[in-house]
């Protein structure tokens, strides 16, 4: 028989094969999809009684032959009759191809994976196709050809006696590639590693015991042999019930995922639903350390066992796209727009289901087990608080959920929960205006000094350290009642924490005016702004702190990226603070002698930016050599 397939524009292939240029590949992803579709059929039928047949080998087998320029799908599934040839490929899939076409054609927007092209998707790398294919029912094989025109051809096959279906691609000139083993092999491994019907590609060489030879020991000889090769697992473990799966399992199916990724991840989320929504994967959490990486397309989506797109913008919400797995779900919308994508109920659900699932398992984690020194949280704490804390900032929900879980860690390494941090400070820490003061060091090296004397005062100090915490802490305020963060090095120990009881001052209105410009003159204005205060006759002559605001928001500025450009360009500035109840002070004051006055205030303005790391280069060489001359 000979037929015109039932289009409209005259010569559609060419623009099958112009579409989705960029994406020829998935041709093959489709192929093995209709083979796998027809196997599982095949099955249930026999499960059912309605097949009586033997099954036989079911594996599904993709071949080349570079002399005659074809690329072959086999598989031994149901089959099509000569009626079902008509009705699949002749009129359904094709306006199936007619339809996708239609709405797709004015939508430059990134489709998901491109689904629902079907088998047409091989005219875009062949100049023929040919379908040799027999029902599992009793009717005669059918051999359908077309030559990428809508001319075809379809006839009885008597030599074809195998129950099942071969596609046979003659691969055209422009899309030799496909004929290479390296390149499918590499699209196989892409698309249908996980496919759940076994696929046979080729050979591979693994080592055996030899059945003849014996070493000198009189063992079995090691041999080099060829075995057909199997590219895909068609029982990953994510299909499998949680319960019958060790910590092993799981990380062994992370290095399956990703063998490239050499570090262990730290736990996984194994998602498992079927009601409102279809949804299975494992999310693995990997260590975050310093860094959000920028890299994140370690999320695979599947849609039943066929790889989909490791690029799952609008899926899952931004935070989680830091960690590492796959998702399953045949309820996310595939032929649609990313922007599409979005504003899908399913998509929502999904998304929200997920990050439910997150907070679920890190307050789960947060609890304490009897007899334990640590939870699990907070054994895990420094390689995931990064995470945490960008998804607190970027998802309202989630944020929520983690006030309840999310830990502060003190300078000591104690971990405390937001609620019972606040407990253990609130009697010390609460200024005069009511407000609960979290002292907290971004560097307990650096700012050591700073951190013992709030110590010395009874107060705790956090360490905050990581490259979010300035836009986490401003979140903070605005989430905890009456609190504020400060840097213990943003002021001194005196005001850090503001109380009532204010300390005499030993200097008179007229002796404050006199010693501001003596020191003013000793010091480079751009940066420091000399701050006279009346602190304890024990504390430091001269102390060098910074504006906690001006920090905060300079640091915020330059994580972010745009839009707080002011801040990021303010020069880095400090505090001076002079101590006027200092018996030093007064010294200085009091010399008479102009050069060692400015001597005088030079060594003890060099002390305090000496205690703060900022004193270097010559000026720290000067220094060294006035304290010896000095001394
Ligand atoms: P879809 O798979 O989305 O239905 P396709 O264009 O890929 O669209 O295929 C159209 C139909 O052709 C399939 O639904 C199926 O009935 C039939 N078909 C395709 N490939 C095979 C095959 N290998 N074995 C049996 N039937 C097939």
């Amino acid at each position: 028989m000979e037929g015109k397939l039932n289009v409209q524009t005259e010569n559609i292939f060419p623009v099958i094969k112009k579409f989705l240029y960029s994406d020829h590949e998935i041709f093959l992803r489709e192929l093995i999809s209709n083979a796998v579709d027809a196997t599982q059929k095949l099955k249930t039928l026999s499960t059912r009684g309605e097949f009586k047949g033997e099954l036989g080998d079911l594996t599904i087998d993709v071949k080349l032959d570079p002399k005659k320029k074809t690329l072959t799908v086999s598989d031994r599934g149901i089959g099509m009759t000569a009626d079902e040839v008509e009705k699949y490929i002749n009129q359904i899939a094709f306006s199936g191809v007619t339809d996708f076409m239609e709405k797709y054609k004015d939508s430059h927007e990134q489709l998901i994976g491109h689904f629902g092209l079907g088998f047409y998707s091989a005219f875009m790398v062949s100049d023929k196709v040919e379908i040799f294919t027999k029902s599992w029912k009793d009717e005669p094989a059918q051999h359908w050809s077309c030559e990428g025109n809508p001319e075809f051809t379809m006839e009885e096959d008597p030599k074809h006696t195998d129950r099942g279906t071969d596609i046979v691609l003659h691969i055209a000139d422009d899309c030799k590639e496909f004929l290479e083993e390296s390149t499918v092999l590499q699209l196989l491994k892409k698309y249908c590693r996980f496919m759940p019907v076994a696929i046979r590609f080729g050979e591979e060489t693994v080592w055996v015991d030899s059945e003849t030879e014996c070493d000198k020991d009189g063992k079995p000889k090691r041999v080099e042999k060829k075995q057909p090769r199997i590219i895909n697992d068609p029982d990953p473990a994510w299909k499998k019930s949680p319960s019958s799966l060790t910590d092993e399992d799981y990380k062994k199916f992370y290095h399956e995922l990703f063998p490239m990724n050499f570090e262990e991840p730290l736990f996984q989320i194994h998602l498992n639903v079927d009601y409102p929504f279809n949804l299975t994967g494992i999310l693995y959490f990997p260590k975050v350390r310093k860094t959000i990486d920028p890299n994140r397309n370690k999320i695979q989506l599947y849609c039943n066992q066929v790889f989909v797109t490791d690029q799952v913008e609008g899926v899952v919400p931004d935070y989680l796209m830091l960690l590492h797995g796959v998702l399953d779900s045949p309820d996310i919308p595939l032929n649609v727009s990313r922007s599409y994508l979005q504003s899908d109920g399913n998509v929502k659900k999904i998304s929200q289901h997920i990050s439910k699932k997150v907070a679920d398992k890190l307050e789960e984690m947060s609890k304490k087990k009897e007899g334990e020194e640590k939870s699990a949280l907070e054994e895990k704490w420094d390689d995931i608080k990064i995470f945490v804390q960008y998804g607190m900032l970027t998802d309202e929900k989630f944020c929520e959920r983690a006030m309840k879980f999310y830990l502060l860690k003190g300078v000591d390494g104690t971990y405390y929960t937001l609620d019972s941090y606040r407990e253990k400070i609130k009697a010390l820490q609460t200024d005069k205006d009511k407000t609960v003061c979290y002292l907290y060091a971004s560097d307990a090296e650096e700012e050591h000094a700073y951190i013992e004397k709030a110590k010395a005062k009874g107060y705790d100090v956090l360490l905050m350290d990581s490259p979010l915490e300035s836009h986490f802490i401003n979140l903070l305020e605005q989430k905890l009642e009456k609190s504020r963060f400060v840097r213990v090095d943003s002021d001194t120990v005196e005001k850090l924490i503001p109380h009532d009881d204010a300390i005499p001052e030993k200097l008179s209105k007229e002796e404050k005016e006199k010693l501001q410009p003596i020191i003013e003159g000793e010091v480079d204005k751009q940066k420091f702004t000399v701050q006279l205060e009346s602190l304890e006759e024990s504390d430091a002559p001269m102390q060098v702190t910074q504006s906690e605001f001006m920090r905060r928001y300079r640091e915020m500025a330059q994580t972010s990226g745009g839009g707080m450009g002011f801040y990021g360009e303010l020069p880095e500035s400090y505090n001076l603070v002079v101590n006027i109840n200092h018996p030093l002070i007064s010294r200085v004051l009091n010399e008479t002698d102009t050069e060692k006055q400015k001597e005088l205030v030079h060594q003890l303005t060099d002390l305090a930016l000496l205690a703060n790391g900022l004193l270097k280069g010559e000026a720290l060489s000067k220094f060294l050599q006035r304290s010896v001359a000095m001394i």
